[in-house]
């Protein structure tokens, strides 16, 4: 599975000088399956890229988007999303939580906040509602699970076929104790996986401020990286005012963190651009 990250902030676009190495456009991953099936994980601003890039490599796209939730940041960048615009897209959207799906299309093609309504789009867009938990898109079993987050959000996790795997945890907030029934569930449902994306976006000294809104604080992220030991733990949805030196900072953090407390667990600092070729 090949799985590359078109946005990692979060909250809020944040281009400019200081966020330039690991990027402004906020969450979209996308995972390129054993089968060639392309699954994309949120439609924040970085999936402008992700679309010119797939328009460019053949004319007509097909993909499965997953949105964990439908907050700004994460269904942005969607009417940019280049291949919608075409007929010969076929574009599958799986927003699950219970009103999502009106909720998608009335937040965004509702003629206020962009000038096409939804019945006007020309691409084949399906949104399909799995009846269980588990369900199959491709080569890879997909399963979700609830998050921590004002509004519910829903995370992922992706097994494909040859045994890679990888799970999308945000937005989240790690509260409690490690031994709490949200670090055990998740730690569970993440267990032993490839690469595991959290959301990172605070550090402690943003804590009690930000208590409550719905993201984690990396040493939170660091703690359920050593319960799930993934190979890899990515930190992902880095606040809006992170800058790059602050995030270089966190990563060689988490990095001795990981080295002293996980068996092999390698820290990530996600940004735009990184591709990573899991199961090999
Ligand atoms: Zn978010
Ligand atoms: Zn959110």
């Amino acid at each position: 599975m090949r799985v590359t990250f078109y946005g990692v902030r979060g909250s809020v676009p944040a281009p400019g000088p200081t966020t330039v190495r690991y990027g402004g456009n906020t969450s979209c991953v996308s995972a390129e399956l054993a089968d060639g099936t392309r699954l994309i994980l949120d439609a924040g601003t970085g999936i402008r890229t992700l679309g010119n890039e797939l328009l460019a490599g053949s004319r007509s796209v097909t993909a499965h988007l997953l949105l964990s939730h439908t907050h700004w940041d994460h269904i942005l960048g969607f009417p940019f999303f280049a291949p919608l615009w075409r007929p010969e897209t076929q574009l599958s959207i799986y927003p699950l939580a219970s009103d999502a799906q009106e909720r998608f299309q009335r937040t965004i093609f509702d003629d206020i906040h962009f000038p096409v309504s939804a019945s006007d789009i020309p691409a084949q867009v399906d949104f399909v509602r799995p009846a269980e938990e588990v369900w199959r898109i491709g080569s890879a079993t997909v399963r979700r699970i609830a998050l921590n987050h004002p509004g519910v959000a829903q995370g992922f996790r992706v097994d494909d076929e040859g045994g890679a795997s990888l799970a999308y945890l945000t937005d989240n907030e790690l509260v409690g104790e490690r031994s709490s029934e949200l670090y055990e569930r998740l730690a569970r449902f993440s267990d032993g996986v490839d690469l595991l994306i959290h959301d990172s976006q605070y550090l402690a000294r943003d804590m009690p401020l930000k208590r409550g809104w719905g993201h984690s604080v990396v040493d939170d992220v660091l703690n359920l990286g050593a319960l799930a030991e993934p190979r890899q733990l990515a930190l992902f949805h880095h606040d809006p005012d992170r800058t790059d030196d602050a995030l270089d900072e966190v990563g060689q953090r988490a990095s001795r963190w990981l080295a002293e407390h996980t068996r092999a667990t390698e820290a990530v600092v996600a940004h735009e651009g990184l591709s990573l070729l899991l199961g090999s």
